[in-house]
């Protein structure tokens, strides 16, 4: 089973599309793949219909119950998707009350780890969608992955924010054994703005090889696929936004580079 982790301390980068366009790709290629929505706000969970408000089965239970996680606590918490290999391990707004905690030595940046690692068997992929900050539930999401994502809407103050986010990957390389093997996708490019042309040059320049070498196009299917709860691949296949996806799953998919962890220990 492999992990990936989208993050960035930054809102509305398209995390959440992000997370919903590569896991549903690997569903329809075939693979057995989890969503698993840490986010309290739940956008992935509306985007499947499941009301982070009211869930009964929800990431919140395996906080609450970690002293006895189990196996079957943990599928209990799964639910299926109108799609094939799609499951959704949805948020609740309780996950909120978990930010505020202080983190401490206790373990409690590692019950993702820990419940994933009870359904290793059930699923190839897990591509786990965050919130915009850095708290108990991203350092979970952070620690229980193999491969971070990191999407970076192209705009002015772009690398003002990927700073912060690279900062954290710094700090928490020292609580892990290994460096997080991360790359930065940027996102809602338009070709026509001086905006998002002069900062995608940036980020190439300032991160290089850590830079996915395409681009995620602004494209309005993505808001018409969440709006309807559908996949975007399946509302428009042939879109220039699910192409590039497309690509970039491909590219993710690849053993990971010969890079030497940047933020390694
Ligand atoms: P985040 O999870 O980082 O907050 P979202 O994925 O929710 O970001 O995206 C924020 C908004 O932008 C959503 O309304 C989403 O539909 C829209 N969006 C995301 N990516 C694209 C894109 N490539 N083109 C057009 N709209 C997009
Ligand atoms: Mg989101």
């Amino acid at each position: 089973m492999q992990v990936w982790t989208v993050a960035n301390q930054k809102g509305g980068v398209g995390k959440t599309t992000t997370s919903v366009a590569l896991g549903s790709l690997a569903a329809g290629g075939g693979s057995r793949v989890l969503l698993l929505d840490l986010d309290p706000h739940g956008s992935m969970s509306c985007y499947f219909r499941q009301n982070p408000d009211t869930v009964t089965r929800s990431c919140f239970n395996l906080f609450r119950d970690r002293q006895a996680l189990d196996p079957a606590v943990v599928s209990r918490q799964v639910i299926e998707t109108a799609y094939d290999n799609l499951h959704l391990l949805p948020a609740s707004t309780a996950l909120a009350t978990l930010e505020r905690k202080a983190i401490g030595p206790d373990g409690a940046g590692l019950v993702v780890a820990g419940a994933l690692a009870h359904i290793a068997d059930m699923y190839d992929l897990v591509i786990i969608d965050t919130p915009p900050l850095l708290g108990v539930l991203m350092i979970n999401a952070l620690a229980a992955c193999q491969r971070l994502v990191i999407p970076v809407q192209t705009e002015f103050l772009a690398l003002k924010g990927l700073e912060r986010m690279v900062h954290t990957l710094e700090m928490m390389s020292r609580s892990r054994r290994g460096g997080i093997d991360y790359t930065i996708v940027p996102t809602l490019f338009d070709r026509r703005t001086q905006a998002s042309v002069g900062s995608l040059r940036s980020i190439r320049n300032t991160y290089g090889e850590r830079v996915w070498p395409g681009r995620i196009p602004i494209d309005t299917k993505f808001r018409d696929a969440s709006k309807a709860g559908v996949p975007p691949h399946i509302l428009a296949p042939q879109s220039r936004g699910v192409r590039a996806y497309q690509s970039l799953r491909k590219w993710l998919s690849q053993a990971p580079r010969d890079l030497s962890p940047a933020c390694g220990v």
